[in-house]
């Protein structure tokens, strides 16, 4: 016979904490404190299994719970010695919901369940306080009727506020043990009118309302949408814990409170709660009465005149401050935790891990180290690497007053404030001129870099999660917010509207990258906190991964904030960024558009100077350091001019006929530029791009190595290989020319050559191309557009219907496809390793700064993962937490 329901409570204990699957967190831990021998009032836990049961049959329930659950009864009246609906000595219940995982939007407590006209009564001649008694019943009619009739709290309020009025009571302990049976007799009206039938008095009726109540909140609407946001399958289902009442609200020597055994904001060492006295349950959170502070220290430094627990009931602060450290102890985990005092007496409620902000996490897990509570595994374990970019940015200060105009995708986190500016060049210019700017943008392409670089911040009206300007601003550690869909931008008349506000250029508005929202006017920034606490963390990291982390970096300034942040090399050096800056675009072009190689080598002549010094720099920055170049890259497309003023700029120079010049761009017009001439097809085609790009390289590493003597070493890597021929006629330019370079300078440089592996031929002949490569780098998001066929830039289109429908749980742009892609980047590993065993390889592209995707890398054993410079902390912790995971 299965087993729906397990008793906590003195030795009848029949559960604990590992059982949070089936008894869910809050039943478990009830049955672990219980179980620690402290003080829980006795009941029981009816399973999360029940809740599966009650939705696969037709929302009924399995045919032995009645049975367990009347016995379970038994088991608490044996316990406390009093009994359920009995006249003389009443049991009085709480019914409680309760999944794995704590989730606001499931149904809230029922507290008081047992009571009726004659259990009422019982206790007002139990407790000798009648006005508790009557209190204690008008709140459960009340919670009972909005949590499990459905009726509208706002009219039992308004009896409640009218009977005040009436009888000139402002406060709720103004009234009297007559004052509440009179509420009480209007509330049951209420229901009979509403209802056409009484407030159930049989105990056992009321109970079984309220578990099934319990059930039927897993599936409500907000239960639902807090789920999808958080990834909890449907099929987990919430517990029901009944429990044994005890009660805050007798008296002064009664009281009920809610505590963190450390500070939850700043993860100071001390006890950290409020209470209240003579109130029950909820009363602490509702606001109406003002709580007090638990310790002394809090009190003053609240500089509040209300006693605290610590001065007001000794005996029990002493023996709270206990209990508290024997679960922070055995749970080896900061504590959340809920109690009630009744008459004299402590009783514990609730414990589960508390949330935290980053910095109170980071400053517990490395006290809790040196505590010997845990260990430098579980320390860096419990860090969560997604929110550790909330350290790393400035964000809005807490308290600021936000005059929101609308939320878009947090696409990229930290706060900016700046005028408002719509193209790039007016963000470089007022750059230029000593202003702050948010570039707003429908949308951006690559022509935008340089004003994304002169932006605090970026804007756009559309794309996605991982459109260009998403992944440009993450890439550059700026805030972006994306796909603000209610932001209208008029570029030629340098306004936006949003939601009927207008703002023009020059007006300052605020966007959080963090959360999405855009902000009309400046707001109160606070600046990113790197303490002792984050190095330390890091450290731990680093001491523990298996993988290395280098950055996806081509600016001088992002290759310092990445080594700021602990690269250890770069993985993707994208040289075509460098193609877009300043005039250089100017000489992009007309290598491009010209018709003969000798014309085309007079502008790559041009690029040459251009580019060594970029490369010189970075090799500098690097030092012995490995750096991966990769040649040319994308389409075509990409550099050639548009607008009539483009083109004319670009004949100028070239000194041909503008329409000539059209002409030839049109030529170079094609369908699908993704899939076009690009990436070693282009180098195939135009050889002297390599050859260009290879002696700036190379020049730049011999005068490098000449001035400074550090060993730096480039590593040239192809894209786009499909084909092991590509790879060997681009390989003997780059061999050719550092033979060249060795020759012409005297300086013996090392060098390797590579290829990306970011097409599914690529992956699957790796053993054959392996011959040719001393390295392999995963260009995962080409990859995954191959394999799946899917534009990234279109993706946006259908992939959130996807993910709604199920067919996909994450966007495999962000998260690598284990399944498919993964599978990819098995082949071509293993392939390329069964051929050279010594072989280098790594992952480059967004994955290498998620943290499931660098768990994958870590799996397959890849060497390295690369990532954008302010997610390398990310990566390293993640990687960390990798190899702790994947080892065990
Ligand atoms: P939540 O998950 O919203 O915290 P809880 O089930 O923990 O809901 O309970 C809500 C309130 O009711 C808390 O303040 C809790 O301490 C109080 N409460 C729950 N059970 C009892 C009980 N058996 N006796 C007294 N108060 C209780
Ligand atoms: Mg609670
Ligand atoms: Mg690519």
């Amino acid at each position: 016979m299965t087993k729906w329901v397990y008793v906590f409570g003195g030795d009848k204990t029949e559960g604990d904490a590992s059982m949070r699957n089936l008894l869910g967190g809050k039943g478990a831990n009830l049955a672990e404190m219980a179980l620690l021998g402290l003080p829980v009032p006795p009941g029981f836990s009816i399973t999360t299994q029940v809740c599966t049961h009650y939705y696969s049959s037709g929302q009924t329930y399995p045919d032995t719970l009645q049975g367990q659950v009347l016995s379970a009864v038994q088991a608490v009246e044996e316990i406390t010695g009093k009994v359920f609906g009995d006249a003389e000595n009443p049991l009085l219940l709480s019914v409680r919901s309760g999944a794995r995982v704590s989730m606001p939007g499931m149904m809230d407590t029922v507290l008081n369940l047992g009571l009726n006209d004659t259990t009422v009564e019982a206790l007002a001649r139990k407790s000798g306080d009648e006005r508790f008694a009557y209190d204690s019943y008008r709140r459960f009619i009340q919670m009972y009727c909005d949590v499990v009739m459905g009726l509208d709290v706002g009219e039992f309020e308004d009896i409640l506020e009218d009977y005040k009025e009436e009888h000139d009571h402002v406060l709720d302990t103004d009234l009297s043990a007559d004052d509440w049976k009179a509420i009480v007799a209007s509330y049951k009206e209420l229901v009979e009118e509403e209802l056409e039938e009484p407030f159930p008095s049989d105990p056992y009726e009321q109970l079984w309302g309220a578990v099934g109540a319990v059930f039927k909140s897993w599936m409500v609407p907000r239960a639902r949408t807090y789920r999808k946001l958080h990834d909890i399958p449907e099929d987990w289902g919430t517990a029901v814990n009944v429990q044994a009442m005890v009660f805050g609200n007798m008296g002064e020597d009664c009281a009920t409170g809610v505590a963190f055994t450390r500070n939850p904001s700043n993860g100071e060492k001390s006890l950290y709660g409020e209470f209240l006295v003579n109130a029950q349950g909820e009363d602490v959170v509702a606001g109406i009465r003002t709580p007090q502070d638990i310790t002394e220290a809090a009190r003053e430094a609240a500089n509040s005149d209300k006693p605290s627990l610590e001065r007001l009931m000794p005996p029990i602060f002493d023996e709270f401050v206990a209990v508290c450290d024997k679960l922070e102890g055995h749970f080896r985990e900061m504590q959340d935790l809920e109690f009630t005092v009744e008459r004299g007496k402590l009783w514990m409620l609730q414990t589960r891990t508390g949330k935290r902000t980053m910095k109170a996490a980071l400053k517990i897990a490395v006290d809790m180290e040196a505590e010997g509570l845990i260990s430098k595994e579980e320390a860096v374990s419990r860090i969560d690497p997604a929110a550790l970019d909330q350290l790393l940015h400035p964000t809005i200060a807490p308290g600021a007053e936000l005059d929101v105009l609308t939320t878009g995708l947090p696409a990229s986190p930290g706060a900016a404030s700046g005028a408002v500016v719509f193209t790039a060049d007016d963000a470089e210019t007022e750059k230029a001129n000593g202003e702050k700017v948010v570039l707003v943008r429908i949308e951006t392409s690559p022509e935008d870099i340089h004003g994304m670089h002169a932006a605090e911040g970026i804007l756009t009206a559309r794309g996605g999660m991982t459109s260009h300007a998403a992944v440009v601003a993450r890439g550059m550690g700026k805030p972006c917010v994306a796909g603000a869909g209610s932001v209208r931008v008029d570029t030629l008349r340098g306004t936006m509207s949003i939601e009927g506000r207008s703002f023009k250029k020059g007006d300052i508005i605020t966007i959080d990258g963090g959360s999405g929202q855009v902000i009309a006017g400046q707001v109160a920034m606070q600046q990113p906190d790197i303490s002792g606490d984050f190095q330390k963390i890091m450290q731990w990291a680093d001491e523990l991964r298996r993988l290395q982390v280098r950055t996806n970096a081509e600016t001088p300034a992002d290759v310092k904030a990445a080594l700021g942040f602990g690269a250890e090399g770069i993985g993707l050096c994208r040289t075509e960024h460098m193609f877009f800056e300043g005039d250089r675009i100017i000489a992009v072009r007309e290598m491009i558009l010209a018709d003969t190689e000798n014309d085309r080598r007079a502008a790559l002549a041009k690029l040459l100077p251009m580019q060594r010094k970029d490369f010189t720099e970075i090799f500098e920055l690097m030092g012995e350091l490995p750096v991966t170049i990769r040649l040319l890259d994308p389409p075509l497309h990409e550099f050639l001019p548009k607008t009539d003023a483009e083109i004319a700029e670009v004949a100028a120079v070239m000194k041909v006929d503008p329409e000539d010049l059209r002409e030839r761009a049109m030529e170079l017009h094609e369908f699908n530029p993704m899939l076009g001439n690009r990436g070693c097809r282009l180098l195939v085609s135009f050889p002297e791009i390599a050859e260009m790009q290879a002696r700036a390289i190379f020049e730049a590493a011999a005068d490098v190595i000449k001035r400074t003597g550090t060993p730096v070493l480039p590593e040239v890597m192809v894209p786009l290989v499909g084909m092991k021929k590509e790879l060997d006629i681009v390989r003997d330019i780059v061999v050719r020319t550092a033979d060249a370079v060795r020759s012409e300078t005297g300086v013996a440089f090392d060098y390797t050559v590579g290829t990306m592996i970011e097409l599914p031929r690529a992956a699957l002949r790796a053993e054959e191309i392996a011959g040719s490569a001393q390295f392999f780098s995963f260009g995962t998001n080409d990859l995954t557009q191959t394999t799946y066929g899917i534009s990234r830039d279109d993706a946006a289109s259908f992939l959130g219907r996807y993910q709604e429908k199920g067919l996909m749980e994450k966007d495999p742009f962000v998260s690598i496809d284990e399944d498919g892609v993964g599978e990819l980047v098995r082949i071509g590993f293993e392939r390329g390793r069964s051929i050279n065993p010594a072989m280098k390889i790594g992952i480059c592209g967004e994955h290498g700064g998620d943290p499931a995707s660098i768990s994958f890398c870590d799996k397959v054993g890849l060497d390295y993962v690369s990532c954008s410079p302010f997610r390398v902390p990310v990566a390293r912790l993640a990687a960390a937490q990798a190899t702790i995971k994947n080892r065990s």
